[in-house]
Order: C-alpha cells, then structure tokens, then sequence
C-alpha cells in the first residue's frame, strides 16, 4: 500500500526533504501507520530560513492590511474545508472527530481572523514632553522568525503562533510536532492557494533535535515562540541563550481545580469539572489532573464525581458519541500506563479506571486509557507533582483557603487553575493568591483571544494572545524629537 506522504513548505513550494528520509506518521486509534512525514535536516532548515531571509523584507513593508486580507482568505480556506480538517486532525492525533470539529479546528481559524483583524487598528505609543520635544515608538517586525508547536492542538497551536508572527510582518519558519504533521502540512498547501508570497510561511517538518534545534539557534532566526515540554523549554532556552534572542515558552503543567464547599454544583458545573480533567484525554495543557475539595463536602462530591466519570464513554475518535479517544502515540500510553502504576505504588486508592481499555474492530490495537481517578496521595506524592498528560485525576482534600491556596501553589509548575465558589470576596481573594498565569473561577478554557496567556514557574516565560503577541513578535524603537 503506497503511503500518503507529507511535504515540506520551503520558499513557496512543496518539497521532499532533502536527503529523502521519512518518518512514520501513526493512527492512534487503530495503532496503524497511515502517513509518512518528511525527517528533515538542518540542510532543509537552512534552505527554508534563506528563503525567510529573502521574503522578509518585502513581507514588512506589505500594509497590515494587504497582511490581514491574507491570513483571513486562508481562514476562509480552512473553514470551507472544516471537515476535512477535523478528520485529518483525528486520524492524526486520536481526539474524538467531534472534539476535532467543534473545537480545534474552529479555534484555528479563529487564530487566523483575530490576528488578522488586530494588526489593522494596531497603533503604537506617543508621549509628548512639556519642555518641546515628542516621542514616538515604532514597532519594527523581528524579520525571520521559528514557531514550534506541540501535538496536543496540533492546528490549534500552530496558527495560535504563525498568525501573530504573520499578522506583525515577519516571515515564518515553523515547524509543527513529528507526532501530528498532516493538519499543517495541509495549511501550508491552502496558504499557496491564498496568495502568501514565496517564503513569507514555511513549514519544515520532522524531529526536534535534528529540525527544531538547528532551527532555534540559527543566528537569522531574531524569535523563537515554543509550546511543548518543560524539558524541551530548557533545551531551547540554554541553546539561544548565547544569542540574546527573544525567545517566548509555553510549557508543561500540573493544574488545580478548587472546589469549595460553597460551589454552585449544578450538573452543567459538575460536567465542565469533570471535561476540565478528561477533555482531549487530558491531553490539553490546561487539563486540571488536581482536583481539590472542601472536606466537608468531599464525600458527596466524590460519589456525584465519580457517577460522571465512569459514564465516560472510551471509544473510535470517528465515533460520534465517543468522549476519550486514543493518546496520541504507543510512547505516550506507555508513559500514561507507568504513571497510574507509580500512583498505586506511592499508595494512591484507584477509584475508577486504572489502565488500558480493549476496543475491538480497527481499533483492536489503539492506545486507549480509562478515565482514572485516583485518592489518597499526598500533595507531595509524584502523582501530585509531575506531568502525566493523561486522562488521570488526583483527588486531594482540604480544610479552608489557606491550605487550598498552599497545596495549589505546592508544585514546580504555574499554568492555570480553576476555583468553584459562589462567595464573591473568596474568588477574589484565593484568584489572587494562585501563582498560575491563568485564574478561571466558576468556569474552565473560557477564552477571549485578546487576554494574556501562558504560565508562571516551570509552565513558561512571556505571554500570547491579543496585545502580547504582536508585542513579542515586534521590536520598539523610540524617536525622540526636540522641536
Ligand atoms: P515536546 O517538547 O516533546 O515537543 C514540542 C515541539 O518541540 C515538537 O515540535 C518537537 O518536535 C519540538 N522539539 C523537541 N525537541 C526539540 C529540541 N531539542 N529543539 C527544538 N525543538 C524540539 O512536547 P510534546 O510532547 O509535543 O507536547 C506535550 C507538552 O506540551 C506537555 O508538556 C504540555 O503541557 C505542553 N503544552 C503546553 C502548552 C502551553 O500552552 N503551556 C500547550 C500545549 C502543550
């Protein structure tokens, strides 16, 4: 059976990667490979930072409109092929096609269009002094610039950094995860049709050491913008350190979800707590696999919890009524697999799920994870520390706000949290006191495009979205003049 092969986007045209090696792109559902995506090298890096470098110029100097028209006829592209978008986003990464349809690739073309309408009325600062003189600050795209991104969204998170990057006049090296290749080598396809120039976007696919590390510390790179692991994060950080370059990490996290006693339960808030922990098959960063619960209701919760979880339906992504699909890739469930292991080993009780699920059919050999949910670990066991990425949630109790707040801030990471309550002053109070870079009271992946987004500790280092973005991929210069 001949393989659907991916292309490299490099100065306008679709290439194989130039020493004609290929990765396996598998199917998580049914374990199966089903695509091949290029294994690039730094030679195809180089050759797509050239033709960066060339388009750069020219890119700058087109108005933000002509920009903006652009990046929303390639979201008019994308919408107008929703379907085939949410399929391939599916196949791709194991999410339920329903997930795919109603939230990643719906997102991406909201990406598009915000950018795309914020770099128009984008104006920068004036201040005038009253001894006779007038600053004003310019703000100068970066030039070439390196968009990483992870599989989790993998088109979501993708647009989430080249439309900024596009949108503020830079010209793009990206590179999505070897995990999930299709959905943007798909895009790359539609941003020809749409009339980028040459070179303004290029995608070059393939493994982080060997694409994503010559990419970063190319010295023609002036941004790096990454989502991925925190230890990734680090890799990069140290690898452009020496060149003082900007460089913006969306990283891994481990987030609390509060609720207190005084929590509005309805069933609607009691859904959008347990989506919070097995969305995606926990596979979203901001996924909370710490749910912490006032003592006095705990024993009620946990029953009115639990009934929901383990309605959870497992099953085929294509299936409509599926919740969880497959985790992304056998590595991963591996991984997932040893984690709920090690909770049992440090003495945690599994209360529901606790290991692999057996479809049938083509799914026979997929890499399928019950909903697990877990109690009776310290705040300080490695279940409660470390990132498992995966459908898996830890129960922990509390007594009262500080405690909540101590155990919520008590790890390495600082993404988001979420709290229930219907007290107003207590949803200031504890919103304040989380060391996370995103606070949801009574809600969760409520998102406005224009707010700041990204982590604090290990879970990152600068801010997207809205403003934040245009700012990281601009440069300021102030002018001043005596008049
Ligand atoms: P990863 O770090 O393994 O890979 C992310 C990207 O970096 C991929 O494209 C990969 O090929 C590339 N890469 C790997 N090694 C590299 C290197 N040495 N130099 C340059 N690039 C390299 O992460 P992953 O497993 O794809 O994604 C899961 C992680 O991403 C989780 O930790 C999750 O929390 C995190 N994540 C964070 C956010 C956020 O917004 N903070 C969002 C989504 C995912």
């Amino acid at each position: 059976m001949s393989l659907t092969r991916l292309a490299n986007l490099i100065d306008g045209r679709l290439e194989p990667p130039r020493d004609g090696h290929w990765l396996d792109v598998y199917e998580p559902a049914t374990g199966a490979v089903f695509a091949q995506c290029p294994d690039s090298t730094a030679d195809d890096v180089a050759a797509a930072i050239a033709a960066a470098r060339r388009a750069a110029p020219g890119w700058a100097a087109t108005p933000a409109d002509m920009r903006s028209r652009l990046l929303h006829r390639l979201a008019d592209l994308v919408e107008a092929r929703l379907d085939d978008f949410a399929a391939l986003e599916s196949c791709d990464s194991g999410k339920p096609v329903a997930l795919a349809r109603s939230l990643d690739i719906p997102r991406a073309v909201s990406n598009l269009r915000y950018f795309a309408a914020a770099v128009v009325p984008w104006s920068s600062q004036s201040h005038a002094m009253e001894l006779g003189a007038i600053n004003y600050t310019l703000r100068h795209p970066l030039g070439v610039v390196a968009c990483i991104s992870p599989w989790n969204l993998p088109l979501y998170l993708f647009t989430w950094k080249i439309a900024p990057a596009l949108a503020a006049g830079n010209a793009v090296v990206a590179k999505p995860s070897e995990i999930t290749p299709c959905t943007a080598a798909l895009l790359g396809e539609l941003s020809i049709e749409a009339g980028f120039p040459p070179g303004v976007l290029n995608i070059v696919q393939g493994r982080g050491p060997a694409v994503g590390l010559p990419l970063v510390a190319h010295p023609d790179v002036k941004a790096v913008s990454f989502t991925g692991s925190t230890r990734t994060g680090e890799t990069i950080a140290a690898a452009t350190a020496g060149q003082f370059k900007k460089v913006s990490l969306e990283m891994g996290g481990k987030n609390p979800a509060i609720v207190f006693a005084d929590a509005d339960l309805t069933d609607a808030n009691l859904d959008t707590i347990v989506r919070s922990g097995f969305a995606n098959q926990g596979e979203i960063c901001l996924c909370g696999s710490r749910l912490l619960v006032q003592r006095s209701i705990y024993d009620t919760f946990r029953e009115r919890y639990l009934a929901r979880v383990t309605a959870l339906r497992v099953g085929d992504p294509k299936t409509a009524d599926t919740d969880l699909g497959a985790l992304v890739s056998q590595a991963h469930f591996d991984k997932v697999i040893d984690c709920i292991g090690q909770a049992r080993a440090e003495g945690g009780h599994v209360l529901c799920g606790g290991g692999a699920v057996q479809l049938d059919g083509r799914c026979a050999n997929g890499w399928y994870v019950a909903p697990t949910v877990v109690e009776g670990l310290a705040p300080e066991a490695s279940t409660n520390q470390q990132e498992i990425f995966g459908p898996v949630v830890s129960l922990i109790p509390f007594d009262d706000d500080a405690q909540a707040i101590a155990i919520a801030n008590g790890t390495g990471y600082g993404l988001a949290a979420s709290l229930w309550t219907s007290d107003l002053s207590r949803a200031h109070r504890v919103g304040a006191a989380l060391d996370f870079g995103i606070v949801w009271i009574n809600c969760w992946l409520l998102r406005d495009l224009r707010t700041p987004f990204g982590g604090t500790k290990q879970s990152g280092l600068g801010r997207e979205g809205g403003e934040e973005a245009l700012h990281f991929f601009t440069e300021p210069k102030n002018i001043c003049i005596r008049y």
